[in-house]
């Protein structure tokens, strides 16, 4: 299911096999998981989308085929996250930043995703799954999780966190959070009463909508919706020290706002996507907690419903294309 240009839907697109290059392995798609961010590729709100391009990079595959040095064996089950290559020789590489290597190439945006039945990626970058949870359940661990799990580990040794936007990257951090024994309030879009009730079901202490101030202050707080007026009201949220987190890849503007909101040490910052490091620890740890994904199946020649109903916030957990589903 291909991007052929800007802000147009997805298109079946029949192609030959890829053959897998040097470090390169061929992949069966088992599922693909559907992220906010294949909606900003989508509406063309990132720099530098080649078309056509096949977006998705949350993909549970199996090597069928691997190039030259590529150590994969032949049917193991892998996953491809965002990021799909880095230099590994710049300075944020060597520096354990290479989530932040300008050079970096990324699945589903520059490299051809998951929303198809067989994608190649390059074998340094994929992933080693848990076993015990199936491909569809493990596919919103990719990013959703990771970017939840990068997330938490910024905002350090926090307590009490609110999590503004309850879709699929929060119904995870929820569960990591609490495992670690932090407390979650949920900020919902006001009225949403469906997510709000299963931000509760997950253990957070208190769900309300984004507009409402919570009932105690929050030692941090992490952004998923992309909706830069959150900005300030986090900010306005925290405690004093308190850090605010935005996890997605682009936003729309903030607001100016009065420093005070900033003052008294409020650190605010970004999240970019993750390091392998990060994918590691946390499907090591995923099945330990255990994180439950709720998942909503689609074949893949749905893909363009499934996008449509995350942009209208019509799903509970996150979205899954499933070829010959
Ligand atoms: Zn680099
Ligand atoms: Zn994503």
């Amino acid at each position: 299911m291909a991007l052929q240009r800007a802000r147009a839907p997805l298109e079946w697109v029949e192609r030959d096999l890829p053959r897998p290059g040097p470090h390169q392995v061929l992949l069966r798609v088992r599922a693909c998981g559907v992220c906010r961010t294949d909606l900003h590729v989508v509406d063309d709100e990132l720099p530098g989308i080649g078309h056509p391009i096949v977006p998705g990079h949350e993909i549970v595959g199996e090597v069928l085929e691997r190039g030259e040095h590529a150590s994969l064996a032949i049917g193991t089950r892998v996953g491809v996250p965002w990021l799909g290559w880095a230099c590994g020789t710049c300075d944020d590489c060597r520096r354990g930043r290479e989530n932040l290597c300008s050079a970096a190439r990324f699945t589903g945006y520059q490299l051809d995703g998951g929303f198809a039945d067989h994608v190649l990626a390059d074998a340094r970058y994929c992933l080693a799954l848990p076993e015990g949870i199936d491909d569809a359940h493990s596919a919103p661990l990719l990013c959703a999780g990771l970017i939840g799990y990068r997330a938490l580990r910024m905002t350090g040794e926090s307590r009490r966190i609110g999590i503004y936007g309850f879709g699929a990257a929060a119904h995870i951090t929820a569960q990591v959070a609490r495992h670690e024994g932090r407390e979650c309030l949920a900020f919902v879009r006001p009225g949403d009463h469906d997510a709000a009730r299963f931000a509760m079901s997950l253990g957070c202490t208190w769900a309300g909508g984004s507009d409402q101030r919570p009932p105690c202050e929050l030692d941090a707080a992490i952004i998923f919706a992309p909706s830069g007026p959150l900005v300030p009201a986090a900010l306005a949220a925290v405690r004093r020290g308190g850090t605010v987190v935005c996890g997605g890849i682009h936003m729309s503007d903030i607001p100016s706002f009065p420093y005070a909101l900033l003052w008294g040490e409020r650190v605010l910052r970004s999240v970019a996507n993750l390091t392998r490091r990060d994918g590691e620890e946390f499907l090591m740890l995923a099945p330990r907690i255990p994180v439950r994904t709720e998942v909503t199946l689609f074949p893949l020649e749905a893909a363009n419903e499934a996008l449509a109903r995350l942009r209208a916030g019509r799903l509970t957990g996150a979205a899954v294309l499933v070829p010959g589903a």
